[in-house]
């Protein structure tokens, strides 16, 4: 990827604010989304003034997850949140808890040291935390 941004015809730079996948706040930055576009039939789209553009989470979030050991619900499939992977087959609803690590190393048997977070279904996510 180069690091300039394909301006778009209509639209120039298209701006938007990122807002926090995990929260939904404004992360307070300004992202140029120049041209964006499907390829097919919409070949140059306004960005929204608001955007989820990636799965960065937000300082507040950032410093809320590092306190302990962060469990997300995902789908292996696009779900009705998110239609981005954020890893191989791996698509966040956005509902995560954050668990003290003594708690997270009774409920996940086996964890190894160092892992500070991890994916559950909706099935899984929703029996442990509701
Ligand atoms: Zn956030």
């Amino acid at each position: 990827m180069s690091n300039s941004i394909k301006l778009s015809p209509k639209y120039g730079v298209n701006p938007t604010i990122p807002v926090c996948f995990w929260c939904g706040k404004e992360r307070g930055e300004i992202a140029l989304m120049g041209h964006i576009g499907d390829g097919r039939k919409h070949e140059d789209f306004e960005a929204p003034k608001y955007m989820v553009i990636d799965f960065e989470p937000c300082e507040e979030c950032k410093k809320n997850m590092a306190l302990g050991f962060t469990v997300m619900e995902a789908t292996n499939s696009p779900n009705s949140i998110s239609k981005m992977e954020m890893q191989k087959g791996v698509y966040p609803t956005g509902r995560f808890m954050v668990l003290k690590t003594e708690a997270a190393h009774r409920i996940f048997k086996g964890l190894a040291p160092g892992v500070s977070k991890a994916f559950l279904d909706v099935a899984t996510f929703t029996q442990l935390f509701g």
